[in-house]
């Protein structure tokens, strides 16, 4: 039987959803960049580069930790979390950082370009052109830049030069937009990496190849520990890479229960939160057709989430794919239940997670009591909260 979820590569999509509705100009950058991908992944002194990189530079493999005291607080079977709160800057960002830093230097680009919302992203590519030696330029909102006010300072810290972008909503999809025009003009000396399992292909698969580690080292430390995979696995969904990362390593094992939580943001109506697969229709954003927010004449609506890093109108289009094979459930949790769980999480266990990993054990506070206690759950904590602390203040104020 033939799996849709899996990328079709004469077609560049995961069913229906993926694809290239990108402006002309781009196509050939976009077709250089995708045979400098599919070269690297079959050169083993790529992966062997990329690999030493993630332990020596970014701190892998990260631990996966027991929440006992958490799990007791919420009625809740076995919990581990996988700790990429951990990683060298803060997120899993920085894997996909390193990798399409790597990639660049490989295909003889000079500098990057890169797009954020949470900041976790410019953070991660900051950090890795610092340490590879290739100039920065991040485009961002500047309402973002506001609510990650921490987060820009350390870009400029590692010498990134961050861009403040004032069009629309001045959050991460108008960064997108700056991002893509900088590159048109600039690609045959410049690699524009996408932060997440987003964008025309070969990006989404790019992006979660690099993620993919993620999956493999908790399949691996779950076998270590129970000799079998975890019944559920629970990540959040911002642009889906950090889920992805942890879901690819459990997708063709029907046993494993996987769930993606989405931003509830403050409401139901369109505008109020971040919910695609909720509120969400079939359209294409940014390069790729999948399920995006967007109004009857298919303009993009805007969203809201406490955490900025899920405030984004479309999602990954191997999600689209999954939402509708329902291989994966997608639920939401709100900006107050995230908030909740992030406090929870930070008395019961000293671990501040981020207000998007919040999102995920959120919604594992709401089912724990039905969940077979026997049962043992995986949540991706997929960064640290230390940069969420004037946001989780000023909630504080309220
Ligand atoms: C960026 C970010 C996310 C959302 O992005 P995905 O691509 O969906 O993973 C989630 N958690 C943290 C900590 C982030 O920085």
């Amino acid at each position: 039987m033939k799996n849709n979820y899996l990328l079709e590569a004469a077609e560049c999509r995961y069913g229906a959803f993926g694809g290239r509705f990108m402006p002309e100009i781009l196509m050939a950058p976009i077709n250089e960049l995708e045979k400098a991908f599919q070269a690297s992944n079959r050169d083993p002194s790529f992966q062997s580069a990329f690999t030493a990189l993630l332990k020596n530079y970014a701190g892998r493999p990260t631990a996966l930790t027991e929440v006992t005291r958490f799990s007791e607080a919420i009625q809740g079977p076995r919990i581990f979390l996988k700790r990429e709160d951990l990683l060298h800057t803060g997120a899993h960002k920085l894997n996909n950082a390193l990798g399409q830093c790597l990639l660049a230097q490989r295909m003889g680009k000079t500098r990057i370009i890169a797009e954020t919302g949470a900041g976790q992203h410019g953070v991660a590519m900051a950090a890795a052109c610092a340490h590879l030696g290739l100039p920065c330029v991040i485009y961002m909102g500047s309402v973002d830049m506001e609510r990650q006010a921490p987060n820009v300072m350390r870009m400029r810290l590692m010498g990134a030069e961050v861009v403040p972008v004032n069009n629309g909503t001045a959050t991460l999809k108008d960064a997108v937009n700056e991002a893509l025009r900088d590159w048109a003009e600039s690609f045959p000396h410049s690699h524009y990496c996408l932060g997440s399992a987003l964008g025309p292909h070969p990006y989404p698969e790019m992006v979660a190849t690099f993620q993919s580690v993620i999956g493999k080292e908790s399949r691996d430390q779950s076998i270590d520990l129970f000799s079998k995979n975890p019944d559920l696995v629970i990540a959040c969904v911002g642009g889906g890479s950090n889920a992805i990362g942890i879901f690819s390593a459990f997708l063709n094992d029907p046993n494993v229960r996987l769930i993606g939580v989405e931003a509830g943001g403050h409401g139901s109506q369109l505008g109020e939160h971040a919910a695609r697969f909720q509120a969400g229709t079939r359209g294409v954003l940014h390069g790729c057709y999948t399920y995006v927010l967007q109004d009857q004449h298919g303009q993009i609506a805007p969203t809201s989430s406490i955490s900025a890093g899920l405030d984004y109108p479309a999602v990954g289009p191997q999600h689209a794919q999954l939402f509708e094979e329902r291989r994966v459930e997608y639920v939401v949790a709100s900006d107050d239940e995230a908030g909740a769980a992030l406090k929870m999480l930070a008395r019961t266990e000293g671990i501040l997670p981020a207000l998007e990993s919040a999102h995920a054990l959120a919604y594992l506070i709401k089912i724990a009591p039905s969940l077979p206690k026997e049962q043992y759950v995986l949540v991706n904590l997929s960064g640290r909260g230390d940069k969420d602390l004037p946001q989780i203040m000023k909630t504080y104020e309220k």
